[in-house]
């Protein structure tokens, strides 16, 4: 055997496996694969000026290498069972927390010190909430801001490479079970390994889909969210986002009771793009650093989709809604609220007259060519039952970027060691549809790790 683990994705999930695997058994030979770039390495071309929109990299920058998705993402790691993936229906719901806080303490003492830990518990806000129809979720969340989180990225990468054998720019094209381990076939060459773990997030969900089928793992149809990028002035949000930094607010809508919920908010940050197999949709961060900071706030409001038989694809479906503002847009689409309601595209006139200034170079235009009238419909009654914590979130001047979608992967059928069926293959991270959060795919990492290391 080449390996005693190999770990596929360097995200988080793999970042921490790797850690808690080398820590326990410091004489365990772990390698670690990525298609993606070494974190020095990762840039995204986009600079506003000669690039301004996504020219659709191979590997993407900002989706794949050392951090995985993760690294230029705003750090939030949050800690609760309430969102973020459903770890805890495998492992428990007070392991699941231990774990979050260990991540949290290897932060803390890799780069991530002196940065604030916010909490809903014991706030006025849960009440203004009810009052308006609007439900906050309770959660811890530390936030380390896009600038620390590579910090502590850099500071554990430093730490694994001396213990770990990295392959940067190394696709994972098959994975092989043999008698007693694994044949994991790169884009060059083919490496065996006693126990694998696949940790490949978002941008890996249609390869881990080709190789489920191969290997006969069951998987399950996940749902979507789709919905859009709000940006208003800070100030506008700033009671919720100076007590609690980020607000998981859930709203049932009045026309057909659906959830619509806030999520990945970003006091004084910026709207991004994102690439997901080649489709442009939006994103938002925000730094730690003072310096960076802008003066509007960003977060998302999504509709999530449940489909039911015959009906299979729900991943399909939102790329096609996506793909449709990509058709119309070039990419991203940016609408001001006040032209949403009176039935009018946005035009570069108008967003300039506005007062809030985007953060993001898109395509002023008509979001309700592109949005199914159900998710718009939803979006619109959120963001008037906002207006009554935040009151201006309904202002014209606010801006909507689309689309914004939450791809989930296919649910990967794990035992509750997060193992396959095929002994000795896990599946951890966002690639097995189980956690969608840095915290969530992490907490993975270390929970698979230590089932390995205690097993030995
Ligand atoms: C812009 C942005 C901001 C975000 N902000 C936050 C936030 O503030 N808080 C939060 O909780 N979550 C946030 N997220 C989501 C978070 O980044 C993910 O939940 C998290 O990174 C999942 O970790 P993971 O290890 O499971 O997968 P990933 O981080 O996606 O890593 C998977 C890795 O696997 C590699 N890979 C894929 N396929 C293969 C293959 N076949 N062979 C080799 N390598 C492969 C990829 O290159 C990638 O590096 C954000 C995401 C984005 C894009």
């Amino acid at each position: 055997m080449d390996y005693d683990v190999i770990i596929i994705g360097a995200g988080p999930g793999g970042i921490f496996a790797a850690y808690e695997l080398t820590k326990n058994d410091p004489d365990l030979k772990v390698a670690v694969f990525d298609a993606g770039h070494s974190l020095e390495n990762r840039k995204c071309p986009i600079d506003g000026d000669k690039i301004k929109s996504c020219i659709n990299c191979k590997p993407c920058s900002i989706m794949s290498g050392f951090g995985g998705a993760g690294a230029f993402s705003d750090g939030k790691y949050n800690i609760t069972n309430d969102f973020g993936g459903s770890l805890h229906e495998h492992i428990g719901k007070q392991k699941a927390i231990e774990l979050m806080n260990y991540v949290d303490d290897i932060n803390m003492t890799h780069g991530g010190e002196g940065t604030k830990m916010y909490s809903t518990a014991g706030t006025y806000l849960k009440k203004l909430c009810l009052q308006n129809k609007l439900n906050l979720l309770d959660a811890k969340v530390r936030h380390l801001g896009t600038d620390k989180n590579y910090v502590v990225l850099q500071n554990l990468y430093n730490i694994l490479k001396n213990k770990v054998s990295f392959y940067f720019d190394t696709s994972v094209i098959d994975v092989k079970a043999l008698e007693d381990g694994f044949s994991v076939i790169t884009d060059t060459k083919e490496y065996s390994c006693k126990k694998c773990i696949i940790s490949v997030g978002r941008s890996g969900s249609k390869w881990m889909e080709t190789l489920c089928k191969s290997l006969k793992i069951p998987i399950k149809s996940n749902r979507v969210d789709i919905g859009v990028r709000v940006e208003l002035p800070a100030e506008i949000f700033s009671n919720l986002t100076d007590e609690l930094y980020e607000s998981k607010i859930v709203y049932r809508t009045e026309k057909f009771e659906d959830s619509v919920r806030t999520f990945c908010m970003n006091p004084n940050g910026i709207v991004v793009h994102e690439n997901t197999n080649g489709i442009i949709t939006v994103n938002g961060h925000s730094y730690e650093d003072a310096a960076l900071k802008t003066k509007n706030t960003n977060f998302a409001l999504l509709v999530s989709k449940h489909f039911s038989e015959p009906f299979k694809d729900s991943t399909g479906y939102a790329e096609s809604i996506a793909r449709l503002s990509n058709m119309l847009g070039g990419g991203v689409i940016v609408q001001r609220f006040g032209d949403l309601i009176r039935g009018r595209r946005s035009t570069e006139k108008r967003i300039e007259e506005g007062v809030v200034s985007p953060t993001l170079s898109a395509t002023p235009g008509d979001l309700s060519l592109v949005l199914p009238k159900r998710i718009l419909d939803g979006i619109i009654e959120m963001i008037y039952a906002l207006d009554n914590v935040a009151p201006g979130t309904a202002n014209d001047d606010t801006l909507l970027y689309g689309v914004e979608v939450k791809f989930y992967n296919m649910e990967v059928s794990v035992d509750d060691n997060l193992e396959t069926k095929i002994k000795g293959l896990y599946v951890i991270g966002d690639g097995s549809g189980i956690t969608h959060s840095l915290s969530h795919a992490s907490a993975s990492g270390i929970f698979v790790a230590r089932q390995i290391t205690d097993a030995k």
